[in-house]
Parts: structure tokens; C-alpha cells; sequence
């Protein structure tokens, strides 16, 4: 059950959300190279993750309860960073090709492209 007050701000998170989706999708496929589809892409992840925090922080702030505070900035902020860091360092744009691919293992001295097979690490 959310809180009354919170209820216009659920609004704006949902519009924000749809806004970021179409926004960060769009401007992702409109980049003309791998560098710039980069630069979109973690961008996008940033603003993602800084969207995420910021409609939890309201709830575990505001409620009031110190031990939600402190589980919000020690448990929840971290793991949202730890998360929106893996996938910018996991995800390449192939400079051949142009597709996204992930590399699941961070520990893998090499990675290629599954779309074409150009390699993306080392660079
Ligand atoms: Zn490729």
C-alpha cells in the first residue's frame, strides 16, 4: 500500500520510465557508429539507475523507519550501481557490424561479436 502523497510521483515515475525506454532506445539507433552507441548507452544506464533511486529513495526516506534508511544507502544504492556498472562494462557495440552484444564474463581475457565475429576485447 503506498502512501497517499505518493501517488502523483508513482505517475511521474511511469512517464519518466516510458520517456527513458523510447528515448534511450531511439536515440541508441540513431547514432551513426559504435563509439557514439557507446557513449548513448551508458548514458542511458546512468540515467536509468539515477531513475531507480530516485523513486526508492522517497519511500525508504521519508517513512520515517532509520533502519529502511540505512538499508536504502547500504544495500539498495550499491547493488543498483554494482548492477548499472556490470552492464556498461559487459556491453560492446561492434564497430564492424554495429550490433549490441554482452559479454557475461568479465574474467574472459577476449570476446568477439556473435553477429559477425569482429573482435571487441582486447580492443
Ligand atoms: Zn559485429
Amino acid at each position: 500500500m503506498q502512501p497517499a502523497w505518493a501517488q502523483p510521483l508513482v505517475i511521474v515515475y511511469f512517464i519518466l520510465w516510458l520517456t527513458l525506454a523510447i528515448g534511450s532506445w531511439w536515440l541508441i539507433r540513431s547514432q551513426p557508429d559504435a563509439a557514439s552507441k557507446t557513449i548513448w548507452f551508458r548514458r542511458s544506464m546512468i540515467a536509468l539507475v539515477l531513475l531507480i533511486l530516485a523513486a526508492g529513495a522517497p519511500f525508504a526516506l521519508a517513512s520515517g523507519d532509520s533502519f529502511g534508511a540505512v538499508m536504502f544507502l547500504t544495500m539498495f544504492v550499491p547493488t543498483a550501481v554494482f548492477i548499472a556498472w556490470f552492464n556498461i562494462a559487459t556491453t560492446y557495440f561492434c564497430t564492424a557490424c554495429k550490433r549490441r552484444s554482452r559479454n557475461r564474463n568479465l574474467f574472459a581475457h577476449t570476446f568477439h561479436c556473435p553477429h559477425c565475429g569482429h573482435r571487441l576485447k582486447p580492443v
